[in-house]
């Protein structure tokens, strides 16, 4: 094995997300011959985190534990990290375009004096090469970046490089690793979370999105059962936040989440560029709308045009049916 690549983990409420094991997917695109060193940080035991690194294809785990690193802190995390890629000194780093992974990958970058690519969506080979591919514009086009010397450091957007098949028969060495943490000048006193109902947006695989056309807080509850008998998640156009039809949470567009799920229905959303933005790579998107002239059934794969307190109803008794 000649190259190394570190894989930094990401967990919420103690469960790895599932863009860790996407990212371990990555490093394998990247090169199928490369050791792939899993790092989970955090505190307590991480010991059931670091085996389901292994079952998704990590070769061995790193893990340093600490209780400076029970919440996230790009300070206390990034000490960790590099703690480890010094010791490690590796080909390259993948993580996830999340939160976290926006905050610390350019923070790294700049530690290790070397570049970033970040938002990855796809990565294709010429040659030997790793082309990497990544939204512009807001998604209205892609770019393909290649990395010519230094640490191969990328950040890949969550539901967009399919994870490996998970393994529970493979085993690795899974060690940890103590670090200092020193000079955390964060302190986190409290994590205080909004009741969320159902899937976590940003990892759905089915999105549920109401706009304007929702026309209140009530008007939401048809998608919240249409989510729930598909096993989705529930967005929002900026258009139903202002109208204070729902939290900004759910808000999906240029100044909210950016979503890439296998099917995204939008309902009572005209198909602002701004919403565009957010969910054009949707790999399915089902359009619902009165009016046949909307922007979004330009961008839609099946449109239906109607009232969607009408059709909504009838898509969810459809759908038990199956
Ligand atoms: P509308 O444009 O009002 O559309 C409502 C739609 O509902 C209409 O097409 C109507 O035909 C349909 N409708 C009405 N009643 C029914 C019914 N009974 N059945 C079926 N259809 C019905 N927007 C975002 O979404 N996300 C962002 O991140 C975002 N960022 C922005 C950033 C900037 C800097 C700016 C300037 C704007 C941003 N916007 C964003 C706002 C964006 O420009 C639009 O104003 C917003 O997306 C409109 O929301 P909407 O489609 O829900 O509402």
């Amino acid at each position: 094995m000649s190259d190394k690549y570190i894989v930094v983990s990401e967990a919420r409420d103690g469960e790895l997300r599932h863009v860790s094991f996407e990212a371990i997917a990555a490093a394998k695109e990247i090169n199928s011959d490369a050791e792939i060193v899993g790092v989970v940080v955090g505190d307590g035991s991480l010991e059931d985190s670091a085996k389901e690194l292994i079952y998704y294809g990590a070769d061995r785990v790193i893990s340093v534990s600490h209780e400076k690193l029970k919440t996230y802190t790009s300070e206390g995390y990034g000490q960790a990290i590099m703690a480890i890629v010094n010791d490690e000194n590796p080909s390259g780093i993948v993580m996830g375009h999340t939160s976290i992974g926006k905050d610390l990958s350019p923070k790294l970058a700049s530690k290790l004096e070397t570049g970033l690519i970040s938002d990855a969506v796809a990565i294709e080979k010429d040659g030997d090469q790793s082309v990497f591919i990544r939204p512009i514009y807001s998604g209205k086009a892609f770019e393909k970046k290649i990395i010519t010397n230094g640490i191969t450091f990328v950040t890949i957007r969550p539901n967009n490089i399919a994870a490996l098949e998970k393994d529970e028969s493979r085993s690795g060495d899974i060690s940890t690793k103590s670090v200092d943490v020193t000079d955390i000048r964060t302190i986190v006193k409290d994590v205080v979370r909004k009741a969320a109902k159902g899937v976590d947006l940003s990892e759905a695989n089915v999105i549920i999105a109401g706009g304007r056309g929702v026309k209140s807080e009530d008007g939401f509850k048809p998608l919240y059962e249409l989510a729930e008998v598909l096993g989705g998640a529930v967005g929002a156009s900026r258009g139903a936040c202002d109208a204070e039809y729902c939290d900004y949470a759910l808000q999906i567009g240029q100044t909210g989440k950016v979503v890439t799920p296998d099917l995204y229905i939008a309902v009572g959303i005209s198909g602002a560029i701004q919403h565009l933005a957010g969910m054009s790579n949707s790999k399915v998107i089902v359009a619902i709308n009165k009016d046949p002239e909307a922007n979004i059934f330009n961008i839609a794969d099946y449109g239906i045009v109607g009232d969607l307190f009408e059709v909504i109803p009838l898509l969810i008794e459809e759908i038990k049916k199956v």
